[in-house]
């Protein structure tokens, strides 16, 4: 009986823990270790902080869906791990062994040494807070922060570093939070080191700027501020991210941005029985943006790899007819832009205004809908 342990409940491993079952009915032993029971998502993480979600509404619950397929929960992190032995060492202070490893364990925000800020909110001031886009939860705390300084003062400044997709989306969100709060006049100010925001170009960039700006964020585009100097009562750190250092001391081949080198078929470079996925992989083929697109597409492959990969170790395969991971075709891009409006793009074609956000919630719920219907919480 193999066992295979998933580190991290991103969106690959979501997948593989609501179809826990079809491993675990194999004689498997399936494990999944992560801090939370539930995972945040990304996608509705900006509507969560604009009020349109609630928290509750955007939790996977990753814990709930591997327990019910026969598997188990372990809420720890990873602090290393040694390929020789094929152990983990957890937050926890245990050892785990596994005969298959699988790594999605995501980003967080890269540094902001060079502007003096700290990711962590703890940090700040608790009068001026500093909230980091990642983990998800952050953005939480970062609601009720503006919500009890709105109920306080009747106002809160928010400043938003950061002026990618994440940045806008947050800009455009916390916008709509205030005036959720009964704020007349919203004011967001929005870093940004360059005036491509979110890497758009001509008539995309020229709406979500038109956008903002009725909705009362001021885009300051040059170059980098100091987070701590800067006259916002609530402050969101955007600044891009990066995968979990912690994969540095995982004993494996890592790219330049610090994810694991991953083969054709999601496997670590050099080694037979670890995989790595989503904002976790360096797919070695050809380089792929950080976003949780290619992880829900890497789904499939990844759970047909690792029950083949459990069958090897238990000597009842052959590691020849593991699947290949092809990342083809442009994907869909989009912004929740806050107020019920968004922009929608893939190659040549767009979307905007209320259609787009409406199609990019529909997207969304959707996908939470698969992993939340069989949950006793949802
Ligand atoms: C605000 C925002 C909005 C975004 N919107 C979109 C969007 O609309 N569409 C899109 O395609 N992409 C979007 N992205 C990008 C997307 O978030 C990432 O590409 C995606 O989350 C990557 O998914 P993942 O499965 O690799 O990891 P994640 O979803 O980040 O999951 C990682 C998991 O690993 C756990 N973990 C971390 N460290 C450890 C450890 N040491 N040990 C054990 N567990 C650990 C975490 O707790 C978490 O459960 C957005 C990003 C942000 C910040």
């Amino acid at each position: 009986m193999a066992r295979i342990v998933l580190l991290g409940a991103g969106h690959c491993h979501i997948e593989v823990a609501r179809r826990a079952g079809e491993l675990t009915r194999a004689g498997h032993e399936l494990l999944l270790v992560s801090p939370e029971r539930e995972h945040p998502y990304s996608g509705m993480g900006p509507g969560m902080l604009g009020g349109t979600y609630s928290l509750q509404q955007i939790l996977l619950p990753a814990a709930e869906l591997v327990e019910r397929g026969g598997g188990r929960f372990i809420a720890a992190a990873a602090l290393s791990h040694n390929p020789q032995t094929r152990t983990l060492q957890l937050s926890t202070a245990h050892e785990l062994n596994y005969d298959v490893l699988s790594v999605n364990t995501g980003s967080e925000l890269g540094s902001c040494r060079g502007t003096a800020a700290d990711t962590s909110g703890a940090a700040a001031p608790a009068e001026r807070p500093v909230y980091a886009v990642k983990p998800i939860r952050q953005l939480a705390a970062a609601r009720s922060a503006i919500e009890q300084r709105c109920r306080a003062r009747g106002n809160c400044r928010v400043a938003v570093v950061g002026g990618g997709a994440a940045g806008v989306e947050l800009a455009g969100n916390a916008a709509q939070l205030l005036r959720r709060c009964g704020v007349i006049d919203p004011a967001v100010d929005l870093y940004s080191t360059t005036a491509a925001l979110a890497g758009l170009e001509g008539s995309r960039l020229r709406y979500v700027r038109r956008r903002l700006e009725r909705a009362g964020v001021t885009v300051h585009a040059g170059g980098k501020v100091d987070p701590s100097q800067l006259r916002a009562d609530v402050t969101l750190l955007a600044t891009g991210i990066r995968p979990v250092a912690t994969l540095a001391g995982f004993g494996l081949r890592c790219a330049a941005d610090g994810a694991l080198r991953v083969d054709r078929h999601l496997r670590a470079e050099g080694t037979a029985r670890v995989f790595a996925v989503g904002d976790s992989a360096w797919f070695n083929e050809q380089p792929l943006d950080r976003v949780g697109v290619y992880a829900v597409r890497m789904q499939g492959i990844l759970m047909h790899n690792l029950a083949l990969s459990a069958a090897v170790a238990d000597g009842n395969a052959e590691a020849r007819q593991l699947e290949r991971f092809e990342a083809t075709g442009v994907y869909l891009g989009g912004l929740n832009l806050g107020f019920g409006r968004g922009i929608l793009f893939r190659g040549r074609w767009t979307i905007r205004g209320r259609p787009a956000f409406t199609l990019k919630d529909a997207i969304d719920r959707r996908f939470m809908h698969k992993f939340q219907q069989s949950s006793k919480y949802f």
